[in-house]
């Protein structure tokens, strides 16, 4: 029960939320730089993570403005037996006729999705990662360049014996060096429209600050997405997005851990719903079995997380707490537990969470993949000695994994190979 303690409630729409900057590692700030607080920031936790669900709240806020610009360019993507997420990082959205060629080859066969759309908010930490020499980002586009945030990207965890599959269903398997990318050629490529979306929500909640809404990410938009609200602007999506009756606004906590460790997990979910989720209602795996994640130490039962001890309002939000035990594994495994909140007999709400296991001694890096080189716009990446991003000499970040700055280094060499190969 120690470990489900509400941590937190705040009026719906609240101003105090995390900044998107909270992922940073603390090594890797300067003050009144990377990390902004709002007042009661400090109710959530802040951690030097690497995934990108830290902004998930703001990114679904972007996907649903992006889909308000041009409907069914970005839809909901519901697990299925077919399509099953790795980890939290995934953002559920895809182009509608991509999800639909995705949800067909999943019920020919089973895919695992590493990582579909990404919204530039989620751009924008891989990059500042990948620039850091952290979270094992091999490469990064510029946000706004990357091939997943065209909305027509996936990257698959078995892609080795879905290619066929895949294709048999339009996907393309054809990025050199990226094996477990396709992309979905005959649906539009929006990217930079989440950029544009980013810039309509700042302006709709800073009516005093407008700045351009060009779709270009520039010194401008990169300035305000750094003191963006990574669960969500007050004013979301104008054209009636439908909200789910809980939605996970942020997680914190590892994409990928090392079999036998244990992990923990702080999840913020906003009650959208028109009761109050009372103290005392269940956390419990939705189907009723035993479940992969147990841990013994925290856990009510195999079955059984423990219980919200603060009712979260309609409207509100609240933090939910939990640690896993990760399964002993041989091999990279992906594995859920579907939680079900029940009050009473009646179950209010699910919620999903995904984690790898691997064996792979790639525990805690993120589950975004790098970007294919191709698409990372060499020329614009060193343009933006501009101020836009601050270099890694003017960071002075160093990697707690040691050689983050010497991994950075070999980034800005490859790009800058790439330029004079042009
Ligand atoms: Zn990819």
């Amino acid at each position: 029960m120690r470990y489900e303690r509400l941590k937190a409630t705040t009026a719906r729409f609240g101003l105090h939320t995390a900044l998107l900057a909270v992922a940073f590692s603390p090594a890797c700030t300067t003050p009144g730089d990377d990390v902004e607080y709002s007042e009661t920031t400090h109710e959530i936790s802040v951690t030097g993570g690497c995934s990108t669900s830290v902004v998930r709240g703001l990114s679904i806020q972007i996907a649903n403005e992006v889909d308000c610009m041009s409907p069914s360019s970005l839809v909901r993507l519901e697990q299925s037996a077919g399509v099953k997420f790795t980890s939290s990082a995934v953002l559920p959205y895809m182009h509608s006729t991509a999800r639909t060629d995705l949800v067909k080859a999943g019920n020919s066969a089973r895919v695992l999705v590493n990582s579909g759309y990404r919204t530039v908010a989620q751009q924008y930490l891989l990059y500042r990662w990948f620039r850091e020499g952290r979270c094992g980002i091999t490469a990064a586009a510029l946000p706004g360049r990357s091939n997943h945030e065209s909305g027509r990207a996936v990257d698959l965890q078995n892609w080795s014996s879905r290619v066929t599959t895949m294709r048999n269903h339009h996907w393309s398997h054809s990025v050199p060096g990226d094996p477990v990318h396709f992309d979905h050629l005959s649906s539009p490529d929006i990217r930079g429209r989440d950029v544009k979306a980013f810039q309509r929500l700042w302006n709709r909640n800073h009516p005093s600050d407008k700045i351009s809404t060009d779709g270009v990410y520039g010194p401008q938009t990169a300035e305000r997405l750094k003191r963006a609200p990574a669960t969500g602007f007050a004013k979301g999506a104008t054209c009636g997005a439908v909200h789910r009756v809980l939605e996970v606004v942020q997680v914190e906590g590892p994409d990928l851990v090392a079999p036998g460790a244990r992990a923990h997990y702080a999840l913020t979910i906003t009650n959208n719903d028109v009761a109050d989720w009372p103290a005392g209602t269940r956390i419990a795996i939705a189907d009723g079995t035993a479940n992969a994640l147990y841990d013994a130490d925290s856990w009510t039962s195999p079955t059984e997380v423990g219980t919200l001890v603060e009712a979260i309002p309609a409207g509100g939000q609240g933090v939910i707490d939990l640690d896993i035990v990760a399964p002993m594994v041989t091999e990279r495994t992906a594995v859920s537990a579907d939680l079900a909140l029940i009050a009473g007999t009646t179950t209010v709400a699910t919620i999903d969470l995904a984690v790898t296991v691997t064996p792979d001694g790639d525990a805690d890096t993120s589950a975004d993949v790098g970007d294919d080189l191709e698409d990372i716009g060499a020329d614009d990446g060193l343009a933006d000695e501009d101020g836009v991003m601050p270099s890694v000499e003017e960071g002075g970040c160093q990697s707690t994994r040691g050689g983050g700055a010497g991994l950075a280094l070999v980034g800005l060499a490859l790009l800058a190979l790439r330029r004079r190969r042009r």
